[in-house]
């Protein structure tokens, strides 16, 4: 049995703080791990934005209901679970991807949660677990699924190492040439086929 998992910023939807920062006008919010490494002081700083423009949840979920998957995106995820069982891994928030996971058909999504209070304001955020992408994999192959996997980034090599077969997907130059161990495509078209190629079964476009 064959599981496919897939990165979801990048790979499947934009990144969606840098749009949600778009769409609102707001600047600071476009600050990610690469301003700020610390990634707990990047999400503290992120929620002390929301509350100064006084976002709460339903604002922030309105926001990102304007935003589109990529294009083609819904079409190779169908394409996908009709021949996978999908998981998308993910280090977003369920309630930030909610509206973007709708026009995907809600796919199965492992991630992280955001603390908000009555009225919705974003008090804080829980991480699931440390290391969640590598973590899912392994929990996967402990109930003998073989995985395959793709993402677009740092944050997903682990994820691509631990999995049977490994998929980078739109990754910048950089990572390419840092992880050749695994075989770097750019459109659906030719994911398909290295979703195909990394199978043991045998399947068609
Ligand atoms: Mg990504």
């Amino acid at each position: 049995m064959e599981i496919a998992c897939l990165d979801l910023e990048g790979v499947l939807v934009p990144e969606i703080w840098i749009e949600f920062a778009n769409k609102t006008g707001i600047e600071e919010l476009k600050a990610t791990t690469r301003d700020i490494p610390d990634y707990d002081v990047l999400m503290k700083q992120r929620l002390r934005i929301l509350d100064e423009h006084n976002l709460k949840i339903q604002d922030i979920q309105e926001v990102i209901a304007t935003l589109s998957p990529l294009e083609g995106a819904r079409e190779f995820v169908d394409w996908l679970r009709e021949r996978f069982q999908v998981i998308i891994l993910s280090d977003t928030f369920y309630e930030f991807s909610q509206p973007l996971m709708r026009q995907l058909g809600f796919p199965t999504l492992f991630c992280h949660r955001l603390i908000t209070d009555e009225e919705g304001r974003v008090t804080d955020y829980k991480l699931r677990q440390a290391d969640p992408k590598r973590q899912s994999i392994r929990a996967l192959q402990t109930i003998y699924y073989r995985t395959i996997a793709a993402g677009d980034s740092y944050n997903d090599t682990t994820m691509l190492a631990e999995a049977d077969a490994g998929i980078l997907f739109h990754a910048p130059q950089n990572v390419i040439e840092e992880f050749p161990q695994f075989p770097a495509v750019h459109t659906y078209e030719d994911l398909k086929k290295e979703f195909i190629k990394a199978s043991n079964r045998d399947l068609t476009l």
